[in-house]
């Protein structure tokens, strides 16, 4: 019997473009005749649409029949083809019990906020139903850099020094929160929203005036921010795989062409490159395959994961960055790409993280 595959995608969240080309490719590249694929597509408004892949074509890469719609290719397609299926969305919307009894895993192939944080496993935990990733825990401590750089800090992870604080803190006595800032840190410091992903709200400040235009930026993303000091580094990556054993991909590194990776450089301009494996000392790449593997167990991670670090020009220092649970996963992407330069193909990712997911739930009974 084949495995059936509930693909929940797009989402509430600033990343629905890249969650919707992830899908794409994730339902192009899994084997029909091991998976049955039923896609849910979830509005910006939150609503969810329930489809069906009726056809994946051998080649796999040009085309897909949904149901409701014509032979549709590209990313945009997908939106318009479960738009027309309103009436057939009842399946979570309306309660979690009919997806149970027609899904044997979710694949959540969602990004940041309601998707990677936390809140889709919630809805899946209370429907029992196994899926692939990082658990509720580990979604929401790796979708809140505040909380992640405690956990980081109590496992004695390496990290650039930091300060953080809440709308109502900064709004009280911003002078406070600006002498910290400057006396620990220094400029440039990077601001950034706690809780979201893809450099949105993200930016660099090299003075006063800036800082305080960038903690006003971030803080119309989040109710946090968090301001760390600025390393001057080379981004090198790791992707983990498993669940209570995992283990490291070879490590990868990004270089930008614009002034930090932010969203254009990752998603739009295209300038960014990977080099997989990083060109870095032996040494260097075993240091952060094990700081990689102790960060997932820290945050109590399953699936996989994403960790990434910053090299520090200068000297070699490592600092942990972050964790990312739901890490970009189209078959571009710098976590398969390791996983390929690694010996594990993308099929065979897909297969690892299926099996993952139905392990994780069995342990839990
Ligand atoms: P996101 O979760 O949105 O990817 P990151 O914390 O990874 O947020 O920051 C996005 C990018 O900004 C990084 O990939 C890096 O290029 C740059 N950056 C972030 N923090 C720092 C820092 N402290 N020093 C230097 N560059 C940074
Ligand atoms: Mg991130
Ligand atoms: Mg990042």
């Amino acid at each position: 019997d084949k495995v059936r595959v509930g693909l929940v995608y797009g989402g509430r969240s600033g990343e629905h473009e890249v969650s919707l080309q992830t899908a794409l490719a994730v339902m192009k590249a899994f084997d029909y005749t091991k998976y049955e694929i039923k896609p849910f597509y979830i509005t910006k408004a939150g609503e969810w649409r329930a489809g069906t892949v009726l056809l994946a074509p051998p080649e796999g890469l040009e085309l897909l029949r949904l149901s409701g719609g014509n032979a549709t290719s590209g990313t945009e397609a997908l939106m318009p083809v479960f738009n027309g299926l309103a009436d057939q969305a009842p399946a979570i919307s309306s309660g979690t019990g009919a997806i149970n009894e027609t899904i044997d895993v979710v694949f959540p192939l969602l990004h940041g906020t309601f998707g990677e944080d936390g809140t889709i496993q919630g809805l899946l935990e209370m429907a029992n139903i196994p899926y692939v990733g990082a658990g509720v825990l580990a979604s929401a401590v790796g979708m809140d850099k505040i909380t992640m750089k405690k956990v980081f800090a109590q496992e004695g992870l390496p990290q650039v020094i930091y300060r953080h604080f809440n709308r109502t803190q900064w709004d009280k006595d911003p002078a406070f929160f600006i002498m910290e800032i400057e006396v620990a840190l220094g400029y440039p410091c990077f601001i950034k929203p706690a809780n979201l992903g893809s450099s949105v709200g993200i930016s660099k400040a090299r003075n006063r005036e800036e800082l305080i235009a960038g903690v006003k930026f971030a803080l119309r993303y989040d109710r946090k921010v968090i301001v760390e000091e600025f390393v001057d580094a080379r981004e090198i990556e790791v992707s983990v795989l498993g669940n209570d054993d995992p283990r490291a991909s070879l490590p990868g590194e990004i270089t930008s062409s614009s002034e930090f990776y932010d969203y254009k450089a990752k998603y739009t301009d295209g300038k960014s490159e990977m080099h997989i494996p990083a060109n870095i000392p032996a040494e260097t790449a075993e240091a952060v395959r094990e700081m990689a593997v102790r960060a997932f167990l820290s945050i109590d991670g399953s699936g996989l994961s994403r960790v990434d670090f910053f090299m520090r020009k200068e000297d070699g220092q490592l600092f942990i960055n972050e964790v990312n649970t739901m890490p970009g996963f189209t078959p571009y992407s710098m976590y398969p790409l390791m996983w390929r330069e690694s010996g594990v193909s993308y099929a065979e990712l897909l297969d690892t993280l299926i099996g993952l997911a139905i392990d994780r739930h069995a342990q839990k009974q």
